[in-house]
C-alpha cells in the first residue's frame, strides 16, 4: 500500500497545528511548527485566505488522514465501513482507525510513531494471537493479544521506545505487560478515550455532500 514518505513536519505546517507525526520524538526534536507556524511553500508566510465551510471540513479530514497516515482512497473506504456500522458514523470512523494494527503497536509503545510501527510490522516482528501479522492496516478485534517475535525481542528501537512507556499512562482499551512484551486490545475504544482532537462530524458532513 502506497503511503506518504515526504517530510512529516510539513504536514503539520500545512494543517496549521502540531499533529505529532513523529510520535514521541516530537517532544525531543526541534519542532518545525514552533519555528515556522505558517504553511510551507513560497507564499505560505503571506497566506491570509478566508477559509470556506467546505475548506474547514476538508482540512479536518486531511488532519485525520495525516495523523493515521492513510491515503485518500483507503480513508474513504474506512468512512464507508463506518457508515455501515451501528452508532455515530464519525465516532465509528475514529474507532476503526484506532483498531489498526500499526496504530496499536504505536499506542502500546512498541514504536515511537505510527510510521515506525508500520516499518516494524512490515519487517515481520509482531504476532497477533501467536500468528505473524505483517499488514499495518490489519484491524484488531477485542481480546486480540499482540506479542513481539522471540527473535525480535532484542531490537534496540523497540527497547528505546518501551523505556518511555509507563503502565499508568496506558490507554483504557489496551493492556501492556512490559516484562513479557505483550499487549492486548481489550476492547473497541470509546470516542472519549481517543486522544485525537478533531471534529469528526465535519468529515461526515464533507462526505455527505
Ligand atoms: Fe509536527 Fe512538530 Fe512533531 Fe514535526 S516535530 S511532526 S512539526 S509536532
Amino acid at each position: 500500500m502506497a503511503r506518504y514518505t515526504g517530510p512529516v513536519c510539513k504536514l503539520c505546517r500545512r494543517e496549521g497545528e502540531k499533529l505529532f507525526l513523529k510520535g514521541n520524538r516530537c517532544a525531543t526534536v526541534k519542532c518545525s511548527f514552533e519555528k515556522k507556524s505558517y504553511a510551507p511553500g513560497q507564499h505560505g508566510v503571506s497566506q491570509r485566505v478566508k477559509i470556506s465551510e467546505y475548506g474547514i471540513q476538508l482540512r479536518e479530514k486531511q488532519k485525520v488522514r495525516k495523523i493515521y497516515g492513510i491515503l485518500e482512497k483507503q480513508f474513504r473506504n474506512y468512512f464507508r465501513n463506518a457508515e455501515r456500522l451501528k452508532g455515530v458514523t464519525g465516532e465509528n470512523l475514529l474507532k476503526l482507525l484506532e483498531s489498526r494494527f500499526d496504530n496499536t503497536i504505536f499506542r502500546l509503545g512498541f514504536a515511537q510513531s505510527r510510521n515506525q510501527a508500520r516499518q516494524l510490522i512490515l519487517h515481520r516482528h509482531f504476532q497477533v494471537n501467536g500468528k505473524l501479522v505483517d499488514i499495518p492496516s490489519y484491524l484488531l478485534k477485542p481480546g486480540d493479544v499482540i506479542t513481539i517475535k522471540e527473535k525480535s525481542r532484542r531490537l534496540i528501537v523497540v527497547h528505546e521506545s518501551m523505556q518511555r512507556v509507563r503502565d499508568e499512562d496506558m490507554y483504557p482499551w489496551l493492556t501492556l505487560d512490559k516484562a513479557k512484551m505483550e499487549g492486548s486490545f481489550k476492547d473497541i475504544p470509546d470516542r472519549g478515550d481517543i486522544p485525537v482532537q478533531v471534529q469528526e462530524n465535519l468529515i461526515v458532513e464533507l462526505y455527505s455532500k
